[in-house]
Order: structure tokens, then sequence, then C-alpha cells
């Protein structure tokens, strides 16, 4: 279904002023960094203003809508041309089909597409900014009207693929815009950050989070339950309500417990040993970990037990674990050094 992707990015209100004012302008900035969590509208947005820079009737018979007032700001995208529905990425690729609208991203391209001879696994790697950035870099856009370059996860790019891209970002041709993506800023290059342009995405309100997870079919009890939990984000909330994880995070739980109530670290070990081998599974599981916690301390402080205080800063410990984990920390060392700390408390 074709549709403008700004006005289906919900509660970022902030985000979305600077983004239409700058389409509005006429100014829009050559270089963004759109941060916040995952899982909260970056990368809609980031494909809605892209959407915006190539839209084949922006501005034109917008028109006001049958309430007297246009619908949607006539500064955004139509949403309807062609160009506004290959701009959307695809489920399968998460690519765009449009050639001016060119996604980044660790491992979104085989070894031999960006011209390298082995799988790229680490990060993003200087042959994607080679191969999809700067070849472009001299030619007009395909279709005329902007070229536009999503990065996601852009504190993946590796020293030499940002020092690559940093020309660019100073001096782009004309009619180019870059969209980085980050939730975790702090691990760019200050040459990247000091040439970007930062837009803030906030954590979204539950109940938002809850009506997402419904539009995607989320039963709405559960919906409710895992968006309680989910710290703002879709992502996190479609894990939390996944059944099918629902059983292997509560064995990860009550491990994870029994780990750090044990007077011996065999458990810690064995815990952080399978961690490796459920890599994929690991962020929903300590995110498990770290809401169980969070409960349990809350029930505590409530019957004024003293070991409120303590199940609290072990609640920390988990959530600082899942910033290593995102920050590409190896999934046994972040589990043992967690069980570690939590033991130490
Ligand atoms: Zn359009």
């Amino acid at each position: 279904m074709a549709s403008d992707l700004l006005s289906q990015v919900r509660a970022q209100e902030t985000a979305l002023r600077t983004i239409d004012w700058a389409l509005e302008s006429g100014r829009v900035h050559h270089a963004y960094l759109f941060v916040g969590p995952d899982g909260v509208g970056k990368e809609l947005a980031a494909f809605g203003l892209a959407q915006a820079l190539v839209c084949e009737r922006r501005g034109g018979d917008a028109g006001p809508g049958l309430f007297g007032a246009a619908e949607k700001p006539p500064v955004r995208a139509c949403g309807t041309c062609s160009a506004c529905s290959r701009a959307v990425p695809r489920e399968d690729t998460r690519r765009s089909h449009h050639p001016d609208v060119v996604v980044l991203e660790r491992g979104l391209y085989t070894a031999q597409q960006i011209g390298r001879t082995t799988e790229e696994k680490q990060d993003i790697s200087i042959h994607q900014v080679r191969t999809l950035v700067l070849a472009r870099a001299a030619f007009a856009p395909h279709e005329g009207r902007a070229k536009v370059f999503i990065i996601r996860r852009a504190e993946e790019l590796n020293l030499s693929a940002a020092n690559a891209l940093l020309k660019t970002l100073e001096e782009p041709g004309a009619k180019t815009h870059f969209i980085l993506l980050s939730s975790q800023p702090e691990a760019l290059l200050p040459t990247i950050l000091s040439r970007t342009q930062r837009v803030r995405f906030a954590p979204l309100p539950d109940d938002v989070v809850t009506d997402l997870l419904i539009a995607q079919g989320v039963e709405p009890a559960r919906a409710k339950d895992a968006a309680r939990l989910a710290g703002g984000s879709v992502d996190a909330g479609m894990l939390l309500a996944d059944p099918d994880e629902s059983e292997t995070r509560e064995r990860f739980v009550e491990s994870a417990f029994a780990a750090t109530a044990s007077p011996t670290i065999e458990q810690v070990l064995a815990l952080a040993e399978s961690a490796k081998k459920d890599k994929d599974q690991l962020p929903s599981n300590i995110a498990a970990l770290a809401s169980a916690l969070a409960t349990r301390a809350a029930e505590a402080a409530r019957a004024g037990r003293p070991d409120a205080e303590a199940l609290a800063i072990r609640g920390r410990f988990a959530l600082t674990a899942l910033e290593h984990l995102a920050g590409n920390g190896a999934a046994q060392l972040v589990v043992e050094a967690m069980l570690t700390r939590m033991r130490a408390v």
C-alpha cells in the first residue's frame, strides 16, 4: 500500500517539526544524524524524508482536505507516486528499490556486491562506502531529484569507512543527503558527529508501543504487558511479545537468579558459555532479566525488605549489559561480567 512514511511516525513531534521545517524552507541539511533507541521510528522517519526528497509530486496537488485543512503537511511526500513507492524499504531485502535511495548497513550486501573477498561481519567496511557512496559521488541523481544515503547503525562504520565518508559528508555534491541512524552516537567519531545535524528521537510512550504491537498482530493483553517492559521500543516490544521466546526467556531468568545466588561461579560460567550459542536471543533474555529484577525490587521496596536496593542495582547491571551487547560486546563476556557484578552486590 502506498503511503507517506513521515505520517506514520508516532509520538516524535519534535523530530518531525525539524524535518518538516527543513522540507518547507527548502533547507534540508546534507547530513543528519537521527539518534534515539532502536524501534522508536528513526528509520521510518529517514525513509519518509528520503521519500519527500525524491517524490515526483511533492508540494503539488496536496490541496486542502475534506475538513478545510491539509490532511498532511504538503511539504511531505505525496506517498503515492512511483518514486514514493519505490523509496520504501522492501521487507525481504531491507533496501529500497529507488536508485537514488541507498541503504548502508553491516552485512546488507554480499562480498561480491561490494568488491570484497570475504563477507562483511564485524562492521560497515570501506568497501560499502566506496561502492555505494564514493563511486556515485560525481554523478547526478539517476532520477534528477536527490540522492539519499541512509546508514543503519552508523556507529558500526569502521575507522577507514568513516574516514572515507568524511570528505563527502563535508562537501557532498548537489542534491546529496546523508541520514545516519544510531542508538549509540557516543560511539561515532567526533569528526562524523561534528559534520552532522542531530535530530533526537525519544522512547515511545507505552500506549503508543501497545498500539503499534497490536497493529502488527500481537494480541492486546500481551501487547500491553510487552509494552510495559519494552522501554519505549517497538522492536523490544515485539521480542517480548513473542510467545515462542517467552519460555526460553523464563529459563534464562531462572538460571541467572540461580547463578547469582550460588556459592560457586560454575553456573555463571555455564550460563555465559550458553549465551554464546543463543546470541540472537540474548538481548531479549537480558531485557527479561532486567524487568524481573525491577519487578522484584519494587515488591521488596513495598514490603520494606532490605534486599530492595541490591535487586535494583542488579537490574541496572542487566541494563548496562544490554548496552554493551548493543555495542557489539562479545555475548559470553557480557553475561559473565554482568553475573559477576550481580554476585558482588
Ligand atoms: Zn510522491
